[in-house]
């Protein structure tokens, strides 16, 4: 099979690419496709020359397999080949459906004529890795479809379909129906009419300022311009087009993208581009492991957690029994669904008959019965074993044989849980993040006994409600929660020992977190860390929780749901306001422990706080907890607020350099005599060999 395709339709000549799903652009497409147009060229009998695909999609854009390999630039490269169509004395139609993106837009904007379907799906995205389209994409799309909204789509990075750029020179025809048929028609036509040969490049643009709103527009890009580099370079790229030659403004293009492709922020934006790929391919677990299919599920509790879990099902008409040992806790659950879904209509987000649609699946009880024949039951009921266990055993007795029997626990042993059924391999974790509605991170807990099948249902149910999965092992916390814990430890330490709740806040959002942890405490309710405090007092007595946080909770500051917590809020409002009573408490607590502050910097904070996901991250993976560093990444970047631009906090240490982590551990080893920072054994053991975690 040839990567791509000849074929002749009298004086046509096709060239079709092969090269499915997406006709990604790696070297031996590039070198089938040159040599195609060359047999085309030299053809007497040859008038007129279609450039399309074999299979659904035109083309994706660069294999990214060659990314940073010298194969990207074996002749012939994109540029060269985009040049050669160019320079061809026949005129080239590409004729493009399904998708056309990043390098294959480039491709197709190399032609003469454009001919596309209504649903063609347009996009240069290569803005969300990090990057701009680097083969001219950037003088030619503004030359097509003006420098606005050329400006606008190569920021977005998002698709468009063919039929909102049909007014333009992108496109110069739309067929839906008999593509192909029509696609030669036109060709023939062409030849008969000996249309001219109509180059993108060649249009010229008039240099005109740019309009007030699209100014106000691209006001947060340059804002964001230190970590999100490439979006101004973009806007530079796309200005060129204006102001200077095409020549000019394709070198200037090629050295914002060779400068993009090297610094670490497009590096992390790549890494967290094709992380929640990989996360995806489990060891072991292929499409050949049976997945069940799963119409109907049981959600046990109707509070918090279930209620917002139960809306996911809802959302994709899976039939869905909430159970709660309460009626009016069932009726509140009820309430807030009906809340949400109004909210949503109200929004012009959904119809009200949509709504009723997905009301239509769901059914409350508080009868164990009632879960006979589900196909999945997903627990979240309180945060105590001894409940899980008797709620297990109860399953065990009502469930079907082949029943999928999940707990949504955040930190308790499922290994203990599953052993509670006669069918353990049946039971798994899926550990919700609330919102559970709106969260797309899903934490799918593999116990030492789940089946394949059962973790192969729990992804295929999971993208089908929309969520993020990940595998994880079973440990406290599990991934995120278990990192989260000493995030959170060293945040209140550092506020023990001479920082302030919002000078830790500032420092981390500075740094890129989306909201510094002492937000995030209020946010979730300080009663539900201090739970957990508790019980870590007398399971781990010689570990530093950083008890300053007891006293705020002692006076009943659980945070936003009660407007005071580690600050104040003003009623109906969830602005966090600096709190003098807060720094009192502080400093009391200070001067009661014989503690005499002392002044952090910002780097000190940040670096305690994420070193400390760093180092547990790292054990995790020591552990096989996760299954590689960029699970743990897609967990902090999906979960937990981490900045894209840093890539999550393995691809964070990464860049650094483990060397230079392992040194930094050390550094607070000393400084704080707290064992928690002696380096990982797999960061020793990766930096002595010179490998990086992802
Ligand atoms: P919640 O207190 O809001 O709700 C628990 C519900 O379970 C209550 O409505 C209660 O009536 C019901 N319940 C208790 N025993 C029951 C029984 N035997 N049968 C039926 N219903 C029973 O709690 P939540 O915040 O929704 O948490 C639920 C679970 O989800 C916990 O295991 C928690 O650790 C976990 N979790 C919570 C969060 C969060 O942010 N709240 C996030 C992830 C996971």
């Amino acid at each position: 099979m040839s990567a791509a395709e000849y074929q002749q339709h009298d004086q046509i000549a096709v060239i079709a690419l092969n090269q499915a799903p997406l006709n990604s652009l790696g070297y031996e497409l590039r070198a089938s496709i040159d040599s195609l147009l060359k047999r085309a060229l030299e053809d007497p009998m040859i008038q007129a020359i279609v450039m399309t695909s074999t299979h659904d999609h035109f083309c994706a854009g660069a294999d990214i397999r060659e990314f940073g390999l010298p194969a990207a630039s074996n002749e012939p490269t994109l540029r060269t080949l985009i040049e050669n169509f160019e320079a061809s004395t026949k005129p080239v139609i590409a004729a493009i459906r399904g998708i056309c993106a990043g390098g294959g837009l480039e491709l197709a904007m190399a032609a003469h004529y454009r001919i596309a379907q209504s649903n063609t799906e347009f996009a240069f995205p290569e803005v969300k890795l990090g990057l701009i389209p680097g083969a001219g994409g950037t003088q030619k799309l503004p030359r097509a479809i003006g420098v606005e909204p050329a400006m606008k789509f190569i920021i977005g990075g998002n698709f468009i379909k063919g039929s909102e750029l049909a007014n333009s020179n992108l496109i110069d025809c739309i067929i839906d129906e008999d593509f192909f048929e029509k696609v030669l028609q036109f060709a023939t036509q062409l030849i008969a009419d000996h249309k001219p040969l109509k180059r993108l490049r060649d249009i010229k643009i008039t240099n005109t300022p740019l309009s007030d709103a699209l100014q106000k527009f691209l006001r947060p890009y340059y804002e964001n311009a230190l970590q999100y580099p490439a979006p101004v370079a973009a806007i530079d790229s796309v200005k060129d087009a204006m102001m200077e030659m095409y020549e000019v403004g394709v070198q200037n293009e090629r050295s914002r993208f060779i400068a993009l492709s090297n610094m670490p922020s497009s590096r992390a934006l790549r890494h967290a581009f094709f992380a929640p790929r990989a996360c995806q391919k489990i060891p072991g677990i292929d499409a050949s492991t049976p997945i069940k299919k799963i119409n109907s599920v049981g959600i046990i509790g109707a509070g918090t957690m279930g209620t917002g879990i139960a809306i996911n099902f809802l959302n994709s008409h899976i039939d869905t029994v909430i159970l709660d040992q309460s009626q009016a806790t069932l009726e509140a659950s009820l309430t807030k669904i009906n809340q949400q879904y109004a909210s949503k209509v109200k929004k012009s987000a959904l119809t009200s008959s949509q709504v009723e649609g997905f009301l239509s699946h769901l059914k409350t009880s508080t009868d164990y019965a009632d879960l006979r024949d589900v196909d999945l039951v997903i627990e979240a009921a309180y945060e105590d074993l001894g409940l899980k266990k008797s709620i297990f055993r109860e399953l065990d007795h009502i469930t079907r044989k082949d029943t999928i029997l999940a707990t949504n626990t955040s930190t308790l042993d499922i290994n203990v849980i599953a052993a509670c059924v006669s069918q353990p391999e049946m039971v798994v974790g899926l550990h919700f993040f609330s919102p559970a509605n709106i969260m797309k991170l899903l934490e799918v807990v593999r116990t030492k006994t789940t089946a394949d099948t059962v973790i192969a249902t729990a992804f295929s149910l999971a993208k089908k409600i929309g969520k993020l999965p990940v595998l994880s092992g079973v440990c406290d916390g599990f991934i995120g929660n278990r990192m989260l814990e000493h995030y959170g430890r060293m945040a209140r330490i550092l506020v023990e020992e001479g920082a302030l709740p919002w000078q830790v806040d500032k420092a981390l959002e500075d740094w890129g977190m989306g909201m510094g942890p002492f937000r995030v405490f209020d946010l979730v309710g300080n009663d539900v860390a201090w739970a957990v405090r508790k019980r870590r007092y007398i399971e781990k007595p010689t570990v530093r929780y950083g008890k300053v946080a007891d006293e705020i909770c002692l006076l009943g500051r659980f945070g936003q749901k009660t407007h005071k917590g580690w600050y104040h809020y003003e009623v109906g409002s969830r602005e966090p306001i600096p709190d003098a009573e807060v720094e009192e408490i502080i400093v009391a607590y200070r001067e009661q422990h014989g503690i005499s502050p002392r002044n952090f910097s910002s780097e000190d904070i940040v670096k305690r706080c994420i070193f400390a996901l760093i180092n547990e991250g790292a054990r995790i993976l020591e552990e096989g907890i996760a299954l590689r560093a960029s699970d743990i990444d897609v967990v902090y970047l999906t979960g937990y607020g981490f900045p894209r631009f840093r890539g999550g906090p393995m691809k964070y240490a990464d860049e650094l350099g483990l060397y230079q982590v392992i040194q930094e551990l050390n550094a607070l080893y000393q400084e704080t005599g707290d064992s928690f920072w002696k380096p990982a054994k797999i960061l020793e053991e990766y930096a002595a060999a010179g490998k990086t975690l992802n």
